[in-house]
C-alpha cells in the first residue's frame, strides 16, 4: 500500500483524521481518572487482540489460552479470506468485560489499542520497498473530551507513557505477516484451511503451539534441539517469536527454521504411501460393490 492509497484504507465515515503524525508530531490530549468522560471510550468500540495482548491477559488471569479465548473473547474474520481474528468480549450494552465501576479492570496489561486510544497507528509499506513505516492519526470521536485538555506531548512521548512501544516490539512480526498477506493481494490466494488453522493457534494460542513443537511430527520434520527446545517452553515472548518466525515459513515460504536433513522427502514419501493405500482400499470397496451388483442382476 502506498500514501497515496492512506483515505481508502480508512473506513467510511471513519472518526479518524487522514492527517498523517509521526513520532515527534505534537498532539494535545489528557486522559486521567478526574476527565468527565472518565471510562466512556470502554463503553463504546470493539477492541481488536493481538497476540501479545493475549499473553499478557491470559497470564494476568492465570488462565490458558484456550480459556481466556473462550471467555473473554469473541471471533471475527480479518479480510475476505477469514483471516481469523479476535475481539475483546462487551456486555449487554456495549461495555467492555473488564470495565468496572472504577475503571479498567485489567490496567496494567489492558490490550494496546486500549493504550493506544485516542491515537490511531497504520503499518504502511511505500511501493518498490520492503521498508515498513507506521504512521500515527488522531481519533475524534464526540465522547472522548481529551482533545479538549491543554496537555501537550509528542507521539513519542505519548507512546512511552502508555507503555505502547514494549506491544509493538512483541507484536511486530505478527503485523508484518498482516501487512505482507495484505500487501500481496490475490497473487498468493487464499490460505488453505490448514494454514489458517496455523495462524490462528500461533497468533492466539502460546499453550497449544507449546505442545505442537514437542510433537514428534513436528520433531522429525525440523531440526531443534533439546536445549532451544527448552528454552522455548520456558519464556513464553520467545515462545511467540518462533511462532511468528514458523508462521512466515508456512505462509511465505521463508526458511528461517532448519529441516532435518531428508525430512521434506521422508514427509512426502510418507504421505504418498497413505494416499496410495487410500486409493487401493477404494479401488476395493468399488470392486467389491460391483461385483455385488452383477450377483443381484445374475439372480
Ligand atoms: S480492556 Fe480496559 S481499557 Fe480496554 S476497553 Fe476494556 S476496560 Fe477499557
Ligand atoms: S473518553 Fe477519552 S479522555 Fe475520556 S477516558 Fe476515554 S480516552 Fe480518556
Amino acid at each position: 500500500m502506498d500514501f497515496a492509497d492512506l483515505d481508502d484504507a480508512l473506513p467510511h465515515r471513519s472518526p479518524i483524521r487522514p492527517e498523517r503524525l509521526g513520532p515527534d508530531s505534537e498532539i494535545r490530549f489528557d486522559c486521567h481518572p478526574g476527565m468527565p468522560c472518565f471510562n466512556a471510550c470502554c463503553r463504546h468500540g470493539e477492541v481488536a487482540l493481538t497476540p501479545y495482548d493475549i499473553l499478557r491477559l491470559k497470564r494476568r488471569l492465570g488462565l490458558t489460552a484456550g480459556e481466556f479465548v473462550a471467555r473473554y473473547t469473541v471471533p471475527f474474520e480479518m479480510d475476505h479470506h477469514g483471516l481469523p481474528g479476535l475481539r475483546l468480549a462487551v456486555r449487554e450494552g456495549g461495555a467492555c468485560v473488564f470495565l468496572r465501576e472504577d475503571g479498567c479492570g485489567v490496567y496494567d496489561d489492558r490490550p494496546v489499542a486500549c493504550r493506544y486510544y485516542a491515537l490511531g497507528s497504520l503499518a504502511l509499506r511505500r511501493k518498490e520497498s520492503s521498508t515498513v513505516e507506521d504512521v500515527y492519526f488522531l481519533v475524534r470521536e464526540p465522547h472522548c473530551q481529551g482533545h479538549e485538555a491543554p496537555r501537550r506531548l509528542t507521539v513519542r512521548q505519548y507512546r512511552r507513557e502508555q507503555g505502547i512501544e514494549s506491544y509493538d516490539e512483541a507484536n511486530r512480526a505478527w503485523r508484518e505477516i498482516l501487512l505482507k498477506k495484505r500487501s500481496s493481494g490475490p497473487t498468493v490466494g487464499k490460505p488453505s484451511e490448514r494454514s489458517l488453522q496455523l495462524f490462528d493457534m500461533c497468533s492466539y494460542d502460546m499453550d497449544r503451539f507449546a505442545a505442537f513443537i514437542q510433537s514428534d511430527g513436528f520433531r522429525r520434520l525440523f531440526a531443534l534441539s533439546d536445549d532451544e527446545l527448552a528454552a522455548l517452553l520456558a519464556d513464553e515472548e520467545r515462545r511467540l517469536a518462533f511462532a511468528m518466525r514458523f508462521l512466515k515459513q508456512v505462509l511465505f515460504g521463508e526458511r528461517s527454521i532448519p529441516l532435518r536433513p531428508g525430512a521434506r522427502e521422508a514427509r512426502i514419501a510418507e504421505r504418498r504411501a497413505v494416499w496410495q493405500q487410500r486409493r487401493a482400499a477404494e479401488i476395493a470397496r468399488w470392486r467389491l460393490a460391483q461385483a455385488a451388483q452383477g450377483g443381484e442382476e445374475g439372480d
